[in-house]
C-alpha cells in the first residue's frame, strides 16, 4: 500500500472494489433501444446515462465499497468502444460471438490514432460525485489487437503496440485529470500463453512515465501457462477471477509466490446465485493464506454487467460484509 500513501489515497486494510461494468438500469436499456430506433436524441440518451452512472455512484457509496468504477453505462462492447472513438478503425458487418449472440467487430483499417479524451469526461464526472477514488478504466491494446480484424497493419505485433501507443495518450490524459488509480482492462492476455511477451511490452509503453497506481483485469483462462510470467506486467496489482477456478490458482501462489498487489474476485459473476457471507469469508481466509493482508484487494471475479441489479448489489453487499468480518478478526 506504500504507493498508494504516496499518491494520497487512503483506503482500509483489504480495500474492496468492483471489475468495472455494472448491470445497465430498466430505463438505460429501454432509452438505448430507442435511440437504436432513431426514437431517442444522443443527448437525452447522454442525460440518461449520466443518470446511471450517478446511480451507480450511489448504490456503491450505501453499499460501502473502498474504491469505485463508474459503471461504464456509456459502453456497449469494451473494444467496439474504444474502436469508435479512436481513428484507424471501422466496424464489420454482424458477426457471431457465442451462441446466437451478434455483433460488429472492430476492422483496424488504418494507422491508429488517439485523437482526444475517450473517457475521461466520464471519469471526471464519477469522481465528482463522490469523496472516494474512482478508478480510471481502459481496455488495453492486447486485448483490442486480439478483438480486431487487422486488415493495416503487417503482424499482430505492429497492431499492438500501434494500439499501446494510443492507449499510452488516453491514460495519460486520465492520470493528468487526477486519476490515481488506473486499471488496463486485458482479458485477452489468458488465452494465448505464446504472446504474454507482446501483452507486457505493450504494457510498458501504456504506462510509461505515469505515475499512478496501476492495476491490470485478466479474465479467466489459461493460468496455469501464464503464471508466474505474468507477474512481469509492469503495473502494481493484478486483478483475478479466483471464484470461477475454484481458487486453483491459490496452490500456484504456494509453489511461486504472488509479487505484487493482488485484487482477488471472490464472488463469481457468472452464476445468479448470491454467494453468502460465510462462503465469500472463506474465500478470503483462502487469499491470505499465500497473500498478505498488506497487498490484497477484494473484488468479484469479473464485471457484473450480465447480472440483473439486483444480483448486483446482493453480491457486493455480501462482499463488503464478509470483508468486515475479516477485517475486526484481523485486528483482534
Ligand atoms: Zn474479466
Amino acid at each position: 500500500m506504500d504507493k498508494l500513501e504516496r499518491l494520497g489515497l487512503r483506503v482500509p486494510i483489504l480495500p474492496t472494489t468492483a471489475v468495472g461494468s455494472y448491470p445497465k438500469f430498466p430505463y438505460l436499456l429501454e432509452a438505448r433501444r430507442k435511440f437504436l430506433q432513431g426514437n431517442l436524441s444522443r443527448e437525452e440518451l447522454l442525460e440518461l446515462e449520466r443518470k446511471a452512472t450517478r446511480d451507480w455512484i450511489e448504490l456503491q457509496q450505501e453499499i460501502g465499497l473502498d474504491v469505485l468504477v463508474d459503471g461504464e453505462m456509456y459502453r456497449g462492447d469494451m473494444v467496439t468502444y474504444f474502436a469508435e472513438n479512436m481513428d484507424g478503425f471501422v466496424l464489420s458487418g454482424l458477426v457471431r460471438s457465442y451462441g446466437n449472440r451478434y455483433y460488429r467487430k472492430p476492422v483496424i483499417v488504418g494507422e491508429v490514432r488517439w485523437t482526444g479524451p475517450i473517457t475521461v469526461d466520464w471519469w471526471k464526472f464519477a469522481q465528482s460525485l463522490t469523496e472516494k477514488p474512482v478508478k480510471g478504466m481502459v481496455t488495453g491494446p492486447y486485448t483490442m489487437m486480439d478483438w480486431s480484424f487487422n486488415e493495416y497493419y503487417p503482424s499482430r505485433r505492429d497492431a499492438c503496440l500501434a494500439l499501446a501507443d494510443a492507449i499510452h495518450r488516453e491514460v495519460a490524459e486520465l492520470w493528468r485529470s487526477g486519476a490515481k488509480i488506473i486499471q488496463i482492462d486485458e482479458p485477452a492476455i489468458s488465452a494465448r500463453p505464446e504472446e504474454l511477451d507482446l501483452a507486457i511490452e505493450a504494457m510498458r509503453r501504456v504506462v510509461e512515465g505515469i505515475d499512478a497506481y496501476f492495476i491490470v483485469h485478466v479474465c479467466y483462462g489459461d493460468f496455469e501457462s501464464i503464471y508466474p510470467k505474468m507477474l512481469e506486467l509492469p503495473v502494481d496489482n493484478i486483478d483475478l477471477e479466483m471464484s470461477n477456478s475454484s481458487l486453483d490458482l491459490v496452490e500456484l501462489f504456494r509453489k511461486h509466490p504472488f509479487t505484487k498487489d493482488i485484487s482477488f474476485g471472490v464472488v463469481d459473476v457468472h452464476s445468479h446465485a448470491v454467494e453468502d457471507v460465510g462462503l465469500i469469508e472463506e474465500r478470503i481466509g483462502r487469499a491470505l493464506e499465500v497473500i498478505r493482508p498488506e497487498n490484497l484487494w477484494i473484488d468479484p471475479d469479473c464485471g457484473l454487467k450480465t447480472r440483473s441489479v439486483q444480483e448486483a448489489i446482493g453480491k457486493l453487499k455480501n462482499m463488503v460484509t464478509a470483508v468486515r468480518r475479516i477485517r475486526e478478526r484481523l485486528d483482534g
